[in-house]
């Protein structure tokens, strides 16, 4: 079916009045302090509830438009909720999720435009951790269906919003994989994370997958200044010790050039900057004896942003036989080879442009927008991974700019908000079928 104009301009109009609750109900959840427990260098019992109190919070919203809802933890004290909208009948249901968890905010003072935890407005931006990635996009969804309600219409299908925990860990099994196993599922699902960048609100039916791995490579400690002795002609070399930094750098040279392969290699049609696929360096270690002992130990970690045609194993093998092929080129690393430990992989997920989901989504953008539809791959991993891998046909599309998640002064625009809303409204409608 196609929305009809008058039913699209009435439910429009409604979000367009909603505006100040979208932005209100934006502010208080950025308001609620909810940093994953989980993140690296925070601590778990500090940071442990604040999933649970936004989702206690948005759970009120649900319920006073009708929601029933189901607000339960898998791990104590980091409470999913998932709200369901019973549709009328003969409708095709369909799924919202979107993460409630955030990343530490940083030092405050680097929070130079406005505080982490305000939901201070400036400029049409509403700034605070969590606005971008990703508390705004939740609450447009629940826009979205106010809006229909408020213009009189009821949905056929079913609509289930999920507000899961834990995402920025991958603690999948405490969030969407514990409502995956709890059995909630739709015909599709929209996943509300932010789309940009490149481009505002474009229809994301692919991402890149992530892996992250660390390498070590063996040194030889022997007093720093005996480094003429490793490195000059004519010196006593491997036999007097070896500078485990140097030995990382063939290595890390060795990724490099396969990174530049990929670059040139890797391309995928939703991808159409080249090159998005990279193996980078994130963490790089060595000397822990400091600057006068030649070094016996290094390890660089990696994230891997994967092709999501490629499997785990395919990114394993390929990264290994580079680093194999490496160490074979210097005598110590052929003795000595490198130790690859393989920490996380997180799945891509890789829909076709012409899927139904994609395509409503696409069809929802240029209803709102008056242009066409941008497709695009997802330049990181979200859950619509997990989703799709469960059979629920799962596509990214949401207010906000990954330029501006994590970091410090992240926002989220307001017109943007107003937009998403009509977006998953108008999704609804011609998903579930209305009356
Ligand atoms: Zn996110």
């Amino acid at each position: 079916m196609t929305v009809e104009e008058d039913v699209k301009n009435k439910v429009f109009k409604k979000i367009d009045a909603l505006k100040n609750t979208l932005v209100k109900h934006t502010q208080d959840t950025i308001r609620i302090r909810s940093v994953n427990p989980t993140y690296i260098g925070v601590k778990y019992e500090e940071e442990l509830g604040g999933e649970t109190k936004v989702n206690e919070f948005v759970e009120q919203i649900l319920k006073d438009l009708g929601f029933k809802t189901d607000l339960f933890a898998h791990e104590e004290g980091r409470k999913n909720l998932v709200g369901t909208l019973k549709g009328t009948g003969n409708g095709k249901s369909l799924m919202f999720n979107g993460h409630v968890d955030v990343v530490p905010p940083g030092p405050d003072e680097d929070w130079t435009i406005a505080g982490p935890w305000s939901g201070e407005i400036k400029d049409g931006k509403i700034y605070g951790r969590g606005s971008t990635d990703m508390k705004g996009g939740n609450i447009a969804a629940i826009a979205a269906i106010r809006g229909i309600l408020d213009a009189g219409y009821k949905l056929k299908g079913d609509i289930i919003y999920e507000s899961v925990v834990g995402e920025e860990m991958m603690n999948t099994d405490a969030g969407t994989g514990a409502c995956i196993k709890k059995g909630y599922k739709a015909d599709a699902c929209i996943n509300v994370e932010p789309s940009a960048p490149p481009y505002s609100l474009a229809v994301i039916p692919a991402s890149p997958n992530v892996s992250y791995m660390r390498v070590t490579i063996e040194g030889k400690a022997v007093h720093a200044s005996m480094r003429d002795e490793l490195i000059r002609a004519g010196g006593g070399g491997d036999q007097i010790g070896v500078s485990s930094i140097d030995k990382a750098m063939i290595i890390y040279e060795g990724l490099r050039k396969l990174e530049d392969e990929w670059g040139r290699t890797k391309t995928h049609p939703l991808f159409t900057r080249p090159g998005h696929f990279t193996i980078h360096p994130g963490v790089i270690t060595g000397g822990p004896n400091g600057a006068f002992v030649i070094s016996n130990k290094s390890t660089i970690e990696y994230a891997i942003w994967g092709h999501p045609k490629d499997s785990y194993e395919q990114i394993q093998k390929e990264i290994e036989d580079t680093i194999k092929k490496w160490a074979l080129t210097d005598p110590w690393l052929t003795k000595h080879p490198p130790k690859v430990e393989w920490l996380l992989f997180w799945p891509a997920f890789d829909l076709p442009i012409d899927a139904p989901i994609s395509r409503l989504c696409g069809q929802a953008y240029e209803a709102v927008m008056n242009e066409p539809a941008k497709y695009y791959g997802f330049a990181a991993v979200d859950d619509a991974a997990f989703l799709n891998m469960a059979g629920i046909p799962t596509v990214t599309i949401g207010p906000g700019d990954l330029r501006v998640a994590h970091g410090p002064n992240e926002y989220v625009k307001i017109d943007e908000l107003v937009k998403a809303a009509k977006i998953y409204a108008y999704a609804a409608l011609e998903w579930c079928g209305y009356e």
